[in-house]
């Protein structure tokens, strides 16, 4: 029997505009955006040119140079960033309603989001308050202070699998410095971001400190990121797009922080309880259907449970329920948009070719139920080799390879082999091990019989080409500051350098 989605009680259609300095204006063009549940056009937005682009930028650089947010109190700042919090707080249903249109996620994971979006300005809103200078006991007369500054403007680029946590990853800890913000949101999923500032004018942020221009990355974000009244560049996404970011930066060597791909390993020792490393694996790879950066891609699984393992795991993907977001029984959601089906359904293929076994899933769902939605059974890979592209380049959908290790040395090392660096996690009760093995692991987030644990109050960011920098933590706000020394002379009597001079 057919089944009819459940009716949003968001409304999307209605005007979506840009927000540059304080005021929300017109395009210079407009996109249809669509929701991935049903392959549907959803609403319009507004997008930028290369005015209005520079009219955010000028309005992010005389906020900065010249306004009030630079210059407040941090006290003052926080108060506002908690301000955002609330009122994050006051709309989540609003926001996580249409997080899920716009980009698919079951609406529960949404809810986590903009919990989690909340929490992050409420974080960086106490943290900015707290004690950060430090004195140095430099010789007599001279006194001197380090102190942190904002950077200045700030250009950050956001991609759509977590689009409102990942604006205020950036925006949160750039605001609480005292910086100016240039947001651009991915060209799929501008929804909450806009929805945002209209909060953010309901708080009375400062115009021009927060400003969002939509469209796509080539005609909205590389301007931003090549500009030279941008002091630096935040951006999350992926190796390809990040390269081109860091090249654009050199116009005025800005400050760069970059989030990247990656391609985690999970490491499954068979000492674990099976059942409970099955559960963990499909959390790993399936949660937001394997949109995800730190997403466990690679099960890495000892010789003598691999059999049972991919047996069982196959099972309970096989029972993931998938479905519209908005749906109260959908566990997995589909992907963001037609072009990213059609990239993983592509990976499918050469995995096939590849010679990797299909063990379950591969296709792309289609009946009443889907519509024409972007959704993509549950995979998983077994049988396959290091060298296969499947194994070695992020996919970024619901798909798994699971390899098999004979020794310890084994598991780090096919863990290790990849370009990338940004998680990775082992399954053992023997501590050890544990200890051994995460600290071979070449990788910035580990987790020791856990996956996906994600803290605000601690960094997030990867080795080797999962990018550059770290965000969250102190280090995500030290990220957006300058170190200044100080040094006062106590008694400035002449130097005597020169003393021939006369
Ligand atoms: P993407 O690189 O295609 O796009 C990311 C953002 O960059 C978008 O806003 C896009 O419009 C913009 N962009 C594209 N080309 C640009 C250019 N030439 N100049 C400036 N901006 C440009 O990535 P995506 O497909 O949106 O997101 C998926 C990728 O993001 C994956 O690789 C994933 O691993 C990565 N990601 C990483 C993290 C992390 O924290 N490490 C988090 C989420 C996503």
């Amino acid at each position: 029997m057919a089944q009819t989605l459940t009716a949003p009680k968001v409304k999307v259609d209605r005007k979506w505009q840009l927000f540059i300095d304080g005021k929300f204006v017109d395009g210079a063009s407009e996109r249809t955006l669509v929701n991935p549940a049903d392959g549907k056009p959803l609403t319009k937005v507004a997008e930028a040119g290369p005015k209005q682009v520079e009219a955010a930028i000028k309005a992010a650089r005389t906020a900065f140079d010249k306004g009030p947010w630079p210059r407040m109190s941090a006290l003052e700042r926080a108060n506002m960033l908690f301000k955002i919090a609330d009122i994050i707080d006051k709309n989540a249903e609003e926001l996580s309603e249409l997080e899920t249109l716009n980009g698919g996620k079951p609406l529960r994971e949404a809810q986590y989001d903009i919990a989690d979006t909340a929490n992050c300005f409420r974080y960086y809103a106490g943290l900015i308050t707290k004690p950060t200078g430090t004195t140095v006991d430099v010789p007599a007369p001279s006194v001197t202070s380090i102190v942190r500054e904002p950077i200045g403007v700030c250009g950050q680029i956001v991609p759509w699998n977590y689009p409102l946590l990942m604006a205020a990853w950036k925006l949160a800890p750039a605001l609480a410095a005292g910086n100016t913000c240039v947001l651009k949101p991915s060209e799929y999923t501008p929804l909450t971001a806009i929805r945002l500032a209209e909060l953010l004018k309901e708080v009375d942020l400062p115009d021009g400190v927060v400003n969002i221009v939509l469209g796509d990355g080539p005609k909205v974000g590389q301007p931003i990121a090549e500009s030279k009244l941008v002091d630096k560049i935040a951006f999350t996404g992926s190796v390809k797009t990040g390269k081109i970011i860091a090249q654009a930066a050199l116009s005025n060597l800005k400050k760069v922080t970059l989030e990247l791909g990656g391609k985690s390993p999970m490491i499954v020792f068979s000492d674990f309880d099976l059942d409970t490393a099955v559960d963990y694996a499909l959390f790993a790879i399936y949660c937001n259907s394997g949109q995800v950066c730190s997403a466990g891609s690679r099960m890495i699984v000892e010789e003598s449970i691999y059999d049972d393992f991919v047996a069982k795991m196959a099972e309970r993907a096989k029972k993931i329920r998938v479905g519209p977001g908005l749906e109260e029984d959908t566990e997995m959601g589909p992907l963001v948009s037609e072009p990213q089906m059609k990239r993983v359904l592509e990976y499918i293929e050469i995995g096939k070719k590849e010679g990797a076994k299909l063990i379950t899933g591969g296709e792309r769902l289609k009946g009443d139920k889907y519509g024409n939605g972007f959704y993509i059974s549950p995979t998983i890979f077994s049988n396959v080799k290091p060298s296969m592209r499947i194994v070695q380049e992020e996919i970024f959908g619901p798909v798994v390879v699971v390899q098999k290790f004979k020794s310890e040395e084994e598991a780090v090392e096919l863990a290790n082999d990849s370009d990338y660096g940004l998680a990775g996690a082992v399954f053992t009760k023997d501590i050890t091990r544990a200890h051994k093995v995460v600290k071979q692991l070449k990788a910035g987030i580990t987790w020791v019989n856990a996956y996906h644990n994600t803290y605000t109050e601690c960094p997030w960011g990867g080795y080797k080409q999962s990018g550059w920098g770290r965000e969250l933590g102190t280090f995500g706000l030290e990220a957006y500051t300058e170190i200044k020394q100080v040094n006062i002379n106590l008694d400035p009597i002449p130097v005597g350098w020169f003393e021939n001079q006369e």
